[in-house]
């Protein structure tokens, strides 16, 4: 391998230049690449006229604001966006059930590189009535329950790291690492269906912790859909 590839390979685990960073900078999304704009959504949905334009005008936004507002959401899928996302396994779990994106991972059979474990800033209690809702509590000793987590994690890694020493394969000694494990994948979408998941997971029935992804990716894109932004009331 050229010196080149090998640095291309070890950088596809940290952040890309345009990134947010979540999860009290444990987690980050950045923008690896985009194509299309909301002119170009704008002509597809005129693209039965075989007219198109260079830029949009104020019919235009008002055709995008209909096409947005009314579900007529083709021509969005003209507009593509890739994601490197960097986050635990228990939100990349919830996120991969998203089946219109596209997806890459990092994958422990072949690296036993750069092992993170996600430790929560702020532990949440379970609400008594809604399995899926979590609120903060002041019931809660943070400090207690950090050290737990971050020493459950240390046991979990140092085993991993047993069973290799030992020859057990990094596919079977994956099995021991925790949910707080960081993963890192490549997630590609269109704008259509990235409206969808953002409905979904920038919602307050979604896990706290997707969310902030979702709010993070709606930071991400907004200079280059401003005008879909404003319609969505981001
Ligand atoms: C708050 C919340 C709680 C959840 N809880 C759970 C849970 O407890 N257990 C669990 O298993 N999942 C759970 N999910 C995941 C959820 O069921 C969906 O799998 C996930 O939100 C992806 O949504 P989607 O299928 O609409 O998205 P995508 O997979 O991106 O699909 C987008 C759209 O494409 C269409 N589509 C895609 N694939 C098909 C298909 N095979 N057949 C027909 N239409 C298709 C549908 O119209 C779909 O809405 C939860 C999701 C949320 C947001």
């Amino acid at each position: 391998m050229s010196d080149a590839s090998a640095k291309k390979l070890q950088t596809a685990n940290i952040p890309p230049p345009n990134h947010v960073k979540v999860l009290g900078g444990q987690g980050w999304i950045g923008l690896l690449d985009h194509m299309g704009t909301e002119t170009t959504a704008v002509n597809a949905a005129r693209v039965s006229f075989g007219k198109i334009r260079e830029e949009m005008n104020e019919r235009d936004i008002q055709l995008l604001e209909y096409l947005v507002s009314n579900q007529h959401t083709s021509p969005l899928e003209h507009i593509v966006f890739t994601f490197s996302v960097h986050c635990p396994l228990f939100i990349r779990s919830q996120w991969h059930r998203h089946r219109t994106w596209s997806y890459n991972e990092i994958s422990r059979r072949y690296t036993e590189e750069e092992i993170a474990c996600y430790v929560p800033e702020t532990v949440r209690a379970q609400s008594a009535d809604n399995r899926q809702a979590s609120f903060e509590s002041d019931t809660l000793d943070q400090a207690v329950c950090a050290g737990l987590i971050t020493e459950q994690n240390r046991t979990a890694v140092g085993l991993y790291e047993k069973l290799l020493a030992m020859g057990v394969c990094r596919e079977q000694a994956r099995g021991v690492l925790p949910q707080n494990l960081m993963t890192t994948f490549w997630a590609t979408v269109d704008l259509h269906n990235l409206l969808h998941f953002l409905e979904l997971r920038d919602s307050a029935h979604a896990q706290v912790e997707i969310a902030e992804y979702a709010r993070a990716i709606k930071k991400l894109i907004l200079p280059l859909v401003p005008n879909t932004a404003r319609i969505m009331k981001w």
